[in-house]
């Protein structure tokens, strides 16, 4: 390869990985945002024992977010707060339906609460079935 060709691969790389690439190109197109499937986006676990293990779902089931995202966030969900045997406060989510409410409405809920993830400080809730997350200056 040509001192060229070297000097224009080394430029591409660094142009592709810096920081300053969404500035130079723009933001980076997720796979997500070039397909119309949206399967990636829920899905519902028929061979799970617990299934449902909420009651009160609305649409279809979603179990991709079995685990919650927003355990360790401030998040709207109806939890109650109980401190375990290691004496840290946790949250209890078994009256929450949020990350299970159909396939684009739970997606959507995530990402939503993920753009700005605020650490959950172990108070009680105080957002109780709001669906805005806060808002932080950027
Ligand atoms: S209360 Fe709901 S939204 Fe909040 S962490 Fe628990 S399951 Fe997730």
């Amino acid at each position: 390869m040509s001192l060229a060709g070297r000097t224009s691969a080394a430029h591409f790389a660094l142009v592709t990985t810096s920081p300053l690439r969404s500035l130079l190109l723009g933001p980076r197109m997720q796979p997500k945002d070039t397909t119309t499937n949206e399967a990636f986006k829920g899905f519902t676990n028929t061979a799970c024992p617990f299934l449902p293990c909420h009651t009160g779902v609305r649409g279809q089931f979603n179990c991709l977010f079995c685990y919650c995202p927003l355990i360790a966030y401030r998040c709207p969900g109806p939890y109650k707060v109980f401190t375990d045997r290691n004496g840290i406060r946790r949250k209890d989510c078994s009256d929450c339906t949020l990350p299970h409410n159909g396939y684009g409405g739970a997606w959507n809920f995530i990402q939503k609460w993920l753009e700005r993830p605020v650490v959950w400080d172990g108070h009680e809730q105080t957002r109780r079935y709001q669906m805005k997350p806060p808002r932080t200056r950027s």
